[in-house]
């Protein structure tokens, strides 16, 4: 998951993304305190915002790793005898679920 937020310039009002650990909002809290100040990275303006501002966002590149994951278990099956297993198929399926939770999970929880 990354979390985005829109630059307050607004000639710009790009959308920006944090790097965080935090999977929800209150663990955030504790890792960059309630409001964040970040730079914004096309026009270079300071964004200053709540937390209750961030929104979660798939990242496509877990979801990328997994689909690799995935052809090159199916490639490894194949030379050791066997066809594609819905297992196969699954690692990617079940990588999009999970990041598809984690987002809306974010999203839905707001703190005070
Ligand atoms: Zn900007």
């Amino acid at each position: 998951m990354k979390l985005g937020y829109y630059c307050a310039s607004y000639s710009c009002g790009k959308i920006n993304y944090l790097k965080v650990a935090s999977n929800n909002r209150y663990d955030l809290k504790g890792e960059i305190g309630t409001e964040f100040n970040e730079r914004c990275k096309h026009c270079g303006k300071h964004t200053k915002k709540h937390i209750n501002r961030l929104h979660g966002e798939m990242n496509t590149t877990v979801l990328l790793i997994a689909v690799a994951i995935a052809i090159a278990g199916t490639i490894v099956l194949w030379n050791i005898g066997f066809i594609a297993s819905p297992v196969t198929f699954g690692i990617p399926a079940l990588a999009w679920y999970n990041e598809r939770k984690k987002v809306s999970d974010f999203n839905k929880l707001m703190i005070d």
